[in-house]
């Protein structure tokens, strides 16, 4: 059987090292892909004289599926960002975030089960900034009636496929009248073609408030950009943070998958980093591309390392480095004994 060509930017900061540890745990699957390595921000602005160049974008155009590690984006000055960037122009609309309760990754809560569907092309990530007069800047926040309606439907659409019970709409519309106003009118309108699924809204600032007092209330959350992007640290917080969630951001002709944790400079080059939400979003797109047999023998092994045998890396509680963790899933791969119920992905 051919190999699954797959883009990989491994990213900056911590990206190499959990990059490397997912791929390794990818291949160990046996899910026979053909990694297509490619690279973006800094080290491609010095090369190639843009952070996102054009052949990257093709590849993942060509591949339609990519594995993606954090990339830096400079605060204030710098160029655009590459996500945002990766995100419009390959049209990746959807950005999945589930945060999900893990046996043995002990947190305050037991059982959260959430899903954030971040709207991934407009918002206030338009990047439309300007300087009205010295002293006084605007920045653009673009809402759309294609956009806000493709995504409720996406999470409909989803809340469907994976029996879910609820889609909580998150918006600002009793301030922001027009632009979240819009935004939650399409939702109502694409509600009711759901009948099995309940509809309901929050606003954000509530929405905030139940899911660090009562997450276990909350289902599938859809919501314009920023609120996305906030939302969904948020809920990995609620789940044992940043280490452990995994993300897709999907669109109709590519998608690319990369956990929802950044650069992480402060551990950089440490070999602590935990590369748990890399490896997931790996679960994620191997269930994406159909071969979920290799998906759940990755499940089952990082159940096998995480809760059998407690080996953990250190922003779990545990001691285990970037690599032993890794090496000790690659280990159980090996001898994959198809036994015990699985870790969500
Ligand atoms: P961050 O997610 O990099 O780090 C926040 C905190 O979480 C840090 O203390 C870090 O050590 C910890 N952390 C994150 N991932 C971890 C992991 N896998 N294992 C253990 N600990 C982990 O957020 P930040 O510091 O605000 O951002 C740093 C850079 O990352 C910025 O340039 C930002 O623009 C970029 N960023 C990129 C992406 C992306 O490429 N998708 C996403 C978010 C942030």
């Amino acid at each position: 059987m051919s190999k699954q060509k797959v883009t990989l930017i491994a990213g900056d900061g911590i990206g190499p090292e959990v990059a490397a540890a997912a791929t390794r745990v990818l291949d160990a699957s046996g899910a026979n892909l053909e990694w297509e390595p490619h690279v973006a921000g800094a080290k491609a602005l010095e090369e190639f004289k843009d952070p996102l160049p054009d052949h990257v974008v093709e590849s993942i155009r060509r591949n339609k599926v990519a594995l993606k590690g954090p990339v830096e984006t400079k605060i204030g000055g710098g160029f655009k960002s590459i996500n945002v960037r990766l995100r419009q122009e390959l049209d990746l609309y959807a950005n999945l975030r589930p945060s999900r309760s893990l046996p043995s990754i002990t947190t305050r809560f037991t059982d959260v089960d959430l899903v954030v569907v971040r709207e991934n092309t407009e918002g206030l990530y338009s990047g439309l900034e300007h300087e009205v007069v010295p002293g006084v800047v605007e920045s653009l926040k673009i809402i759309t009636e294609k956009a806000s309606t493709r995504i409720a439907k996406f999470a409909f659409d989803y809340a469907r496929r994976h029996g879910r019970k609820k889609v909580t709409a998150v918006h600002k519309a009793n301030i922001m009248k027009l632009s979240d106003g819009l935004f939650l009118d399409c939702f109502r309108k694409v509600a009711p073609g759901y009948p099995e699924i309940q509809a309901d809204e929050k606003i954000i600032d509530n929405m905030c408030m139940q899911l660090v007092m009562y997450p276990e209330r909350s289902d599938v959350l859809v919501m314009e950009n920023l609120y996305g992007d906030i939302v969904s640290d948020l809920c990995s917080g609620l789940v044992g943070g940043l280490g452990v969630v995994p993300g897709a951001n999907l669109g109709t002709h590519a998608s690319v998958f990369e956990a929802v944790h950044g650069t992480a400079p402060d551990i950089a080059g440490q070999n602590i980093a935990n590369p748990l939400a890399l490896i997931r979003s790996g679960i994620m797109m191997l269930y994406h591309l159909h071969k979920d047999e290799e998906a759940e023998r990755v499940r089952r092994a990082l159940r096998k390392v995480i809760v059998d045998k407690g080996i953990k890396t250190r922003d779990l509680g545990g001691e285990a480095t970037t690599t032993e963790f890794t090496d000790a899933i690659v280990r159980e791969l090996e001898v994959d004994s198809n036994v015990g119920p699985q870790l969500p992905a």
